[in-house]
């Protein structure tokens, strides 16, 4: 008998994909925009449209907040659901985006610019896993009785915040629709979300699953359009108590004050960031050339936890340099559909342009330009793997969010600069940090001011282990136990009673 894991295989992509759902999705029905406007979706590969979707703006936000809220209700059919039965239909959610792998991670491909395999096993499995991980919570969020002072009976209970704006990003729709959707059912909220204006095709094709998978009518509300329209008015609706976003550092801090300037909404916020990865002499060098260059490459360093300033220490500078390029010129561009690809377009022209332009600030700075650099290909928003030698802190590249496949070398002498210049930031998303040498690595663990320290690793997430960002890099977490508390209201009831005992 073999005892050989089955390694799954990847189909081929649909040809020709059929798009259904273009429309703005409230009370589980389809609507047209209030306005009669609709919005292009493009492929960032061809630059070609794909489709047409109707852009949903303050009215129809107003509509999908009133469904909401009416869903919310005490004695509405969601309220009344056993918490194991928001579970089951968690579970049978995920059940139906397995059945849909194909369709969903073809999508994925060529809306965002995703390689196709990455979308087919990790975005398709990162939603999956989050929706279950979360319905297994959905009946053990449980409150506490309360040894209080006097004579009284003191219980808490967790209760569901209410009605919840979600505005999620381009760069992993998929996952962060179920990082979104995924612990707000499990507590009993109800929702609006407002997927990115570049990428809405899964989330709306996920509506149609909410349906099919029977959750109840204004439950979960999808409304596709621009952030300054459609966000902006989740942002400061007055009905809305909570808004989670995950996007820019900027408009995090639109999104705060306009939860001030409107009801003081709670906000949780996972932003930028402009990641520190360490390398010390003793360590594994290919281990960690190979987790660094996938921390900052991994769709084309488009990630929030991007490593994109790498600390090496002097000693091995020079060789970790060396082949960090011949990995970085050893990657595979192309449609994101073909199979063998490793690198897809950046997700929009203007994202395309502002890579460019730090690139060569970068060059402007003084930096060593190693390879890449410029355009790959004529057409298409490809931007060559590209590596800068000699960075030194203050330069733009070191400094900004590129979000883009770019990677900044930088070089350190001693532990006690490297710490300080890795905190040197606004930013406090995640950082890396690369040796044997166990009292250092917890040296590090403890000193840098990120949500996630990874250690001889980078970039590994997973549904149980909560995610966000220190400093500017956001508010409060997403995913395991953490994650929950932001979806719960905790009510303290106080009963006197006539003598309490021990
Ligand atoms: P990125 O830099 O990744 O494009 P953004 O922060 O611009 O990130 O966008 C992330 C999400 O926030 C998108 O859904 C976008 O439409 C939305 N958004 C952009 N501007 C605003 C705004 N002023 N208010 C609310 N949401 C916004």
């Amino acid at each position: 008998m073999s005892d050989q894991k089955s390694v799954p295989t990847l189909p081929e992509p649909i040809k020709n994909l059929e798009i259904k759902y273009t429309k703005i999705f409230i009370n589980n029905e389809w609507h047209n925009s209030s306005s009669g406007k609709k919005f292009p979706v493009l492929n960032p590969a061809t630059e070609e449209k794909i489709c047409d979707i109707e852009e949903g703006d303050k009215e129809d936000v107003d509509k999908a907040v009133k469904a909401a809220r009416a869903a919310f209700q005490l004695g509405s059919p969601w309220r009344r659901l056993d918490a194991s039965k928001r579970g089951a239909l968690l579970n049978k959610l995920a059940d139906l985006i397995e059945r849909d792998r194909l369709i969903l991670s073809t999508m994925e491909s060529i809306n965002g610019g995703k390689p196709f395999a990455a979308a087919y096993f990790s975005d398709l499995d990162g939603a999956v896993k989050s929706l279950r991980y979360c319905a297994g919570w959905a009946d053990k969020n449980q409150g506490r009785t309360i040894p209080m002072d006097g004579d009284f009976f003191t219980f808490t209970r967790h209760e569901p915040v209410g009605v919840c704006g979600q505005i999620i990003p381009w760069n992993f729709p998929l996952v962060m629709m179920a990082w979104k959707i995924a612990p707000a059912l499990a507590c009993g909220n109800t929702i609006i979300v407002k997927p990115s204006e570049q990428t809405p095709l899964t989330a709306l094709h996920i509506g149609a699953l909410v349906k099919e998978a029977g959750i109840p009518p204004g439950v979960v509300n999808i409304v596709p359009g621009y952030g300054s329209t459609a966000g902006a008015a989740i942002s400061h609706h007055m009905d809305i108590d909570k808004v989670a976003f995950t996007g820019s550092t900027e408009v995090g801090k639109l999104i705060k004050e306009a939860a001030g300037k409107s009801n003081l909404k709670r906000v949780t916020l996972e932003l930028g960031g402009k990641s520190p990865i360490i390398v010390l002499a003793d360590a594994d060098l290919d281990q960690a050339l190979e987790f660094t260059h996938n921390g900052l490459f991994y769709h084309q360093g488009q990630c929030c936890i991007a490593g994109s300033r790498l600390f090496v220490e002097e000693s091995i500078y020079d060789e970790f340099v060396r082949r960090s390029v011949e990995k970085a010129k050893k990657r595979v561009l192309g449609n994101p559909l073909t199979a063998g690809i490793c690198q897809g377009p950046q997700i929009d022209k203007k994202q395309f342009e502002k890579i460019l332009m730090l690139i060569e600030s970068g060059k402007k700075e003084g930096a060593k330009l190693e390879c890449g650099g410029a355009r790959w290909g004529n057409k298409g928003y490809f931007i060559q793997p590209t590596v800068f030698s000699n960075v030194t802190d203050e330069m733009r590249i070191a400094k900004e969010e590129i979000f883009g496949p770019v990677q900044q070398i930088l070089k350190f002498k001693t532990i006690d600069e490297v710490i300080k210049r890795a905190n040197n930031t606004t930013y406090g998303l995640a950082a890396g940090i690369f040796t044997k040498d166990l009292d250092k690595a917890l040296t590090f663990t403890t000193a840098l001011q990120a949500g996630t320290v990874w250690v001889n690793c980078y970039g590994s997430l997973s549904s149980q282990c909560p995610f966000g960002g220190f400093k500017m890099s956001g508010n409060g977490r997403e995913m395991g136990e953490y994650g929950l508390h932001e979806y719960t209201e905790v009510k303290a009831v106080v009963i006197k009673i006539s003598q309490k005992n021990s």
